[in-house]
């Protein structure tokens, strides 16, 4: 039996509330919510960041966010979301099973994005752009 929560949930061992399902991805509302409709979209295939997930499947995650994006924001009548991935421990995943959070946005909800910061200079944001460049 798979230790995984959320392959647990794909087959049916733990209750899930689901709002959708294809060959390759499945969805279900998440038990906090940031806001009512809060949904995690993610691939039947195991696998743990979009690192170690293959193109296809990130595709297909992908195509289902935007199906089930278009509605929650229809149904819901929200206008407005965010989608968040969080990656690895130190990146807040808490869960390790690729997941995309679809997170509906109301008006003055007091949610706040992530601070923000600013670099030393022009010179240090050149030399980490150049450190990123040289591997891609
Ligand atoms: P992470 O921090 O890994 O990106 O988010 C994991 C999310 O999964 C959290 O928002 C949490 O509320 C949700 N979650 C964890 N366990 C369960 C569960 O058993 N059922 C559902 N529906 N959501 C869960
Ligand atoms: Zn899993």
């Amino acid at each position: 039996m798979s230790e995984c929560i959320f392959c647990r949930i794909i087959k049916g061992e733990i209750p899930c509330t689901k709002v959708y399902e294809d060959n390759n991805t499945f969805a279900f509302l998440d038990l906090n919510p940031v806001n009512k409709g809060h949904t995690l979209v993610v691939p039947k295939k195991h696998s743990e960041t979009i690192l170690d997930t293959d193109e296809k499947t990130l595709k297909d995650l992908m195509i289902a966010t935007k199906k089930i994006s278009k509605a929650i924001m229809n149904s819901l009548k929200i206008k407005g979301f965010n989608i968040g991935i969080n990656q690895f421990e130190e990146g807040g995943q808490v869960v390790p099973h690729l997941h995309i959070h679809i997170m509906p946005r109301i008006k003055n909800d007091g949610i706040k994005l992530w601070p923000q910061r600013k670099y030393e200079s022009k010179e240090e944001m050149e030399e980490i752009a150049k450190k990123i460049k040289s591997l891609l």
